[in-house]
């Protein structure tokens, strides 16, 4: 029998941060991205509480690019014991480079700041990882090229797709015998205003996709480019104050530069002085500089127009960074991080924010619990080191900077699969985000689409004989395809059937995590029913059966053959004899509500309920 594969999400589930996802074939482990939590407390906890396997017995770690939600827990791994290869695009290592080494340093110096304020719950502060945690990780960092399979060893392969996210951005697709994963990482907007578009990978049998902006459109430019950020500066500098824009350093400052580069040639805005005010986005401007022999920026991009802008200044040290607080004449200053929960960009908020005359221009998305989230939601007083400031200055956020993709990019990018998934995970979105994104899903492209909660875990080898969860085309196997998804309570149980009652009974308040957590044995398998006949995958009600039987595993043991029969019979009974089939499925109902207690029966409960309404 060929090893269990199992997925488990550790991160970036039901939130926009910390993206973890952890594949399993038998005792090896691969896990795509290693990201830090960030913005609300209760995922930043997460940070320091001990990681759900041990991190030496991590094989291998991919990463899809270099933001901090997918790469920036990789030091805290290597200090935990991880000491495996970490396999990404060449820009990616050069990228994740500078910015680990930045979060080394900012970690240090954050404990150092708490122990001499005294704001910090820790005795002493203490940072998550140090400089010399990052130091033995970089070397572990090891560049792949794109659109070529790559052997992990052991039948399992890797190759990386262009996302058009971010520079060196990628989709991952992990493909062992007949079993694929592929993970779309971040993706781009189809009209990067840097990079070129990303492309399509090829179909894998699961699917996780990102959310962030699952449930909006990007506005279609009405006018000319940027007049929202042309506007706010003409107004800002016309009464003096200072331009402030938070902006990650990797990606975003090389976008704004372009912009105001543009807005500054075409006359827009005044011609005052701008200055980079990130180490890190100035070290990762010679990163793009680099790339521009690597195909994988637009060819109608001349980075030489934006990046050697005659009022352009890189501010260097701390000192001139200090002063920048108090310019001789208005400006602009350009600094990270881009939501405003670490970096430089700080010490600015602090002394701007309390003037009417200033204004921030926020270019991104700003997640929940960060300063940035705050200040859009109209916060008049914000916390910085311990102290409150009151906000008086200009808030605005430029949408157009987003480089990531809306609903109906992301849609793109699903339906352009070739063979369609059977499952789809909607990760790396806000719970309510990413629910509504998954329903569209469903409605659009017709596949099973799940928001899998954090901690969870599913299982990716088929059940032999079960049909597919979803009406989609079976992926291209040698075997017949079976739908094998154990899905925990609440998730492909709830949207495979559309049992809307399911997830509001299990919603993400209410549940429980998953009794089986990474690194558990799985449950064993729900025993399959005899069926003799394929083609009525469509049926509402063999599909509430089928996903109920997926649940099967997540009972007491002692409850499962009692649960198992009842639901084989309630398989068995025709539809055409409704009182019989209402009969068999009672008969299950009542065993599973015998098990109330746990996730299982709970879930069994709920689908089966729904049974009568399906039947009408
Ligand atoms: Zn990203």
């Amino acid at each position: 029998m060929s090893d269990p594969i199992t997925l488990s999400f550790l991160g970036g589930a039901g939130c926009v941060t910390g993206s973890k996802h952890l594949l399993t074939i038998g005792s090896r482990r691969v896990m795509v991205d290693a990201g830090m939590f960030q913005g609300e407390k209760r995922w930043r906890e997460l940070n320091w509480a001990e990681f759900a396997v041990p991190a030496g017995s991590l094989d291998a770690i991919v990463l899809t690019h270099a933001h901090m939600d997918h790469c920036g827990y990789l030091p805290a791994l290597v200090a935990q014991g991880f000491s495996g290869p970490v396999w990404c695009t060449a820009e990616t290592v050069a990228l994740a480079e500078i910015v680990l080494m930045d979060a080394g340093h900012l970690q240090e110096r954050e404990a150092q700041y708490a122990a001499e304020g005294g704001y910090s719950k820790h005795h002493p502060p203490l940072p998550l990882y140090t400089v010399a945690d990052v130091e033995r990780t970089i070397p572990l960092l090891r560049a792949a090229p794109y659109d070529t399979d790559l052997d992990l060893g052991d039948g399992l392969t890797l190759r990386f797709t262009r996302a058009g996210h971010i520079l060196g951005s990628a989709s991952v697709t992990l493909r062992h015998g007949d079993t694929s994963v592929l993970v779309s990482g971040d993706l781009g907007r189809h009209d990067h205003p840097l990079l070129e578009s990303r492309e399509t990978p090829p179909g894998a049998g699961y699917v996780l996709i990102e959310s962030t902006y699952g449930d909006r459109e990007h506005p279609e430019t009405a006018g000319a480019p940027h007049e929202l950020l042309a506007g706010v500066i003409r107004r800002t500098i016309t009464r003096g104050g200072t331009v402030l824009i938070p902006a990650f350093a990797v990606d975003r400052t090389p976008v704004v530069l372009k912009a105001l580069a543009q807005l500054r040639r075409e006359n827009r805005i005044p011609d005052v002085p701008i200055f980079v005010n990130s180490p890190m986005a100035v070290a990762a401007l010679a990163v793009y500089r680099a790339a521009g022999r690597s195909g994988e920026l637009r060819p109608d991009l001349h980075l030489d127009d934006f990046m050697e802008l005659p009022n352009l200044r890189e501010v260097a040290d701390a000192e001139q960074s200090k002063r920048l607080n108090r310019p001789e004449q208005p400006c602009i200053i350009v600094s990270s991080s881009g939501m405003a929960t670490g970096g430089r960009v700080l010490h600015h908020l602090e002394h701007l924010l309390p003037h009417k005359r200033n204004a921030v221009v926020f270019t991104g998305y700003q997640g929940v619990g960060t300063r940035g989230r705050a200040l859009l939601e109209g916060a008049t007083e914000l916390k910085f080191r311990g102290r409150f400031v009151p906000v008086h200055a200009e808030i605005v956020q430029d949408a157009e900077f987003s480089v990531h993709a809306d609903g109906s990019d992301l849609i793109d990018w699903l339906a352009a699969l070739d063979p369609k998934p059977r499952t789809v995970f909607c990760v790396h979105g806000e719970q309510q985000t990413s629910e509504r994104f998954a329903t569209r899903i469903q409605r659009e492209l017709g596949l099973t689409a799940v928001v899998p909660h954090y901690r969870e875990v599913v299982a990716l080898d088929p059940l032999d004989g079960l049909p597919s969860l979803a009406p989609v085309p079976a992926p291209t196997r040698p075997e017949p395809a079976s739908g094998g998804e154990v899905a925990q309570p609440g998730t492909a149980a709830a949207t495979t059937a559309g049992t809307s009652a399911a997830t509001a009974q299990h919603g993400p308040a209410e549940r429980s995590l998953p009794a089986a957590t990474p690194g558990d044995r799985l449950p064993p398998r729900a025993p399959a029913p005899s069926r003799e006949d394929h083609d009525d995958r469509d049926d509402p009600v063999r599909l509430i059966l089928t996903t109920a039987l997926g649940q099967v595993p997540f009972l007491p043991t002692e409850k499962q053959a009692a649960v198992t029969m009842a639901l084989q019979h309630a398989f068995t009974t025709s539809r055409a004899d409704r009182a019989a089939l209402l009969e068999a499925v009672n008969e299950a109902l009542y065993a599973a509500a015998a098990a109330v207690e746990t996730p299982g029966g709970q879930s069994i409960v709920a689908l089966l309920a729904q049974v009568p309404k399906a039947l009408r």
